[in-house]
């Protein structure tokens, strides 16, 4: 009984801790608008490009793929291999490029066309099993869809989240991605999901790099349980 209570205050002060890093971040880059509610196929193909590479390499390797294929549906009518050299610079260009063709061919067989409009009418646990259920999109790509198509609320956890996330202290240090996404939700004050995803990727580039953090400027010093280490 009291090691179930001390648990249940431990996610308590954690929640506590996420809601005034969210307020720190929102004073200090203000609090992101809503972008007009993406196509969720877009959103799914851009998403399953960003595996292991860096938002650069996605980006370009998208644009040639749009570029080159304007209508989804060119896709299915094309090899594999023109789809490969399509999406080259975004990195595991073959296995992306199979992905994306099995993908497409179940949502054309689901609905008889290539649109993810039916997730709408889905409840957000259904929709993650449903799409959680096909090769190449795991909780990263679901809770992307989840809160750029869908403004639902969901947190997306990249490597960069991961890693700050980890710093602060309110991931715990041996999680990884997959499980962080189960974690994360419950945490986040309700309708604060878009505003912390988006504000601490800003962070994350700005101040809390990777491989250089700059602690000495950082105005989340106060909740960093690793400030020390890196002094
Ligand atoms: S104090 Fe340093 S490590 Fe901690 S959040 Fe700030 S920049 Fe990151």
């Amino acid at each position: 009984m009291i090691r179930l209570k001390k648990r249940w205050q431990g996610r308590e002060d954690l929640k506590t801790k996420v809601r005034k890093i969210t307020l720190l971040l929102e004073k200090q880059y203000g609090v992101p608008r809503k972008k007009g509610s993406g196509d969720l196929l877009d959103i799914l193909i851009e998403t399953i490009l960003s595996q292991n590479t860096n938002d650069r390499n996605r980006d370009e390797a998208f644009r040639r793929l749009t570029t080159r294929f304007p209508r989804w549906e060119d896709i299915l009518k094309t090899k594999t291999k023109s789809i490969v050299s399509a999406i080259r610079p975004g990195g595991l260009a073959e296995r992306k490029a199979r992905r994306i063709r099995e993908i497409l061919n179940w949502i054309k067989e689901r609905e008889g066309r290539l649109s993810l409009s039916f997730l709408k009418t889905m409840g957000s646990e259904e929709i993650e099993k449903t799409m959680g259920a096909l090769k190449g999109v795991g909780p990263k790509t679901v809770h992307c869809l989840l809160l750029f198509g869908l403004g639902r609320d969901a947190f997306p956890v990249d490597t960069h989240i991961l890693r700050i996330g980890k710093r602060l202290g309110f991931i715990p240090e041996g999680m990884n991605a997959e499980k962080a996404h189960t974690w994360m939700d419950p945490l986040i004050s309700k309708g604060k999901s878009l505003s912390l995803h988006l504000n601490l990727i800003q962070f994350g580039r700005s101040v809390c790099k990777a491989k250089n953090p700059q602690c000495g400027v950082c105005f989340l010093t106060n909740e960093c349980i690793q400030f020390r280490s890196f002094l």
